[in-house]
């Protein structure tokens, strides 16, 4: 085991619900293992404003239910600078911090790469998004709860979808990944499910919508990954509307809600589980490398992977998405 004193905790990027609970077992692991916990407010715009303080276990009490993060999630220009990243180390010197636990996505490892990197500070990244994007976890903190969100959502606009022949286009998160869009769309029952990784959406869509007419169907959801290539949400509505003038389009941006709201006990267990290992990881002397789960064992990554490499999406889940909106 390494002798630490002191290592600092930030959630760093777009927030996401179990943030806290990652915060909380980072704090109390840090204490269990008689290591002094640092809190820093707004990411690494905390580091660089000197914005950081001491905490105890008490500090995060009654927070492991609550969404968002309590330490504030903020994005940093500076900290992409060199002398940003200069005056965050200066800080962290200062606040004899022996390590670093960075919760938060690609971009908030890359900063914590470059910061141990150019410093020689050691860093480990917690993966907190509810996009489930980052490589070396099957799950990161915060996509369990979005996901029943969106399932939640779906299930009240479906009520009011089958009281009339319309058609629904839910737009939900994923710019780069149709995760959220493929689970929630299987849970939800959606008709159609259009997610990034797909090419030909738009046709697909439109011989799903013709044999769904013809099976008899007349109200619809379709589920569409904000970065589905089809040219936008509205734009597809537009189109599939002067196709089947029968129905009524109507589309739902679920935007921001999807981020908010209590996280689930998955999330909550996952982000307990993964602080935890980060502070341990700290005391074996690991770092650069980001702590994950996968077939339910605690994983770690170096970040350079996690950062450079694509999670997957399953296509025997998107068969099974296909085979059961027949
Ligand atoms: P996320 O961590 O959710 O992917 P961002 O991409 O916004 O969110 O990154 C969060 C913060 O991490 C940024 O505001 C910036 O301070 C830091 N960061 C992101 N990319 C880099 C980079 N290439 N170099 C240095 N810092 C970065």
């Amino acid at each position: 085991m390494t002798e630490l004193k002191r290592i600092g905790v930030l959630t760093s990027g777009g927030d996401a619900p179990g943030m806290n609970a990652a915060i909380r077992a980072v704090v109390r692991g840090s204490i269990y293992h008689g290591v002094e916990p640092v809190a820093i407010r707004e990411g690494y715009k905390g580091l660089i404003d000197n914005d950081l303080e001491v905490v105890n276990a008490r500090s995060v009490a009654n927070i492991i239910n609550q969404g968002g993060t309590f330490l504030k999630s903020a994005r940093c220009q500076e900290f992409r600078t060199k002398e940003g990243r200069a005056k965050a180390y200066e800080n962290a010197r200062a606040a004899n911090l022996d390590g670093l636990v960075v919760i938060g996505g690609d971009g908030s490892f890359t900063g914590a790469m470059l910061l141990e990197e150019e410093h020689g500070i050691p860093c480990i990244g917690v993966p907190g998004t509810i996009d489930n994007d980052i490589y070396g976890t099957d799950y990161t903190i915060g996509y369990d709860t979005a996901l029943n969100t969106v399932v939640e959502a779906i299930d009240k606009i479906r009520d009011t979808a089958t009281s009339h022949n319309r058609l629904f286009f839910i737009e939900v998160m994923g710019r780069d990944a149709g995760f959220i869009a493929l689970n929630t769309g299987i849970a939800a029952g959606a008709e159609e499910i259009l997610i990034p990784e797909q090419e030909n959406s738009v046709e697909k869509l439109m011989s799903g919508l013709q044999s769904s007419g013809r099976a008899g169907k007349t109200s619809s959801i379709i589920v569409v990954a904000e970065g589905d290539k089809s040219g936008g949400v509205f734009e597809l509505a537009r189109t599939v509307e002067k196709s089947f003038p029968e129905y009524e389009a109507k589309v739902t941006v679920l935007g921001h809600i999807q981020r908010g709201g209590k996280p689930s006990c998955f999330d909550r267990v996952l982000a307990s589980r993964l602080g935890v290992a980060a502070v341990e990881a700290l005391l074996k002397g690991e770092s650069g490398i980001m702590v994950g789960v996968r077939d339910q064992q605690v994983v770690k990554t170096p970040l350079e992977r996690a950062i450079s490499k694509q999670n997957t999406i399953d296509s025997h889940l998107m068969k099974v998405a296909e085979i059961i909106t027949v």
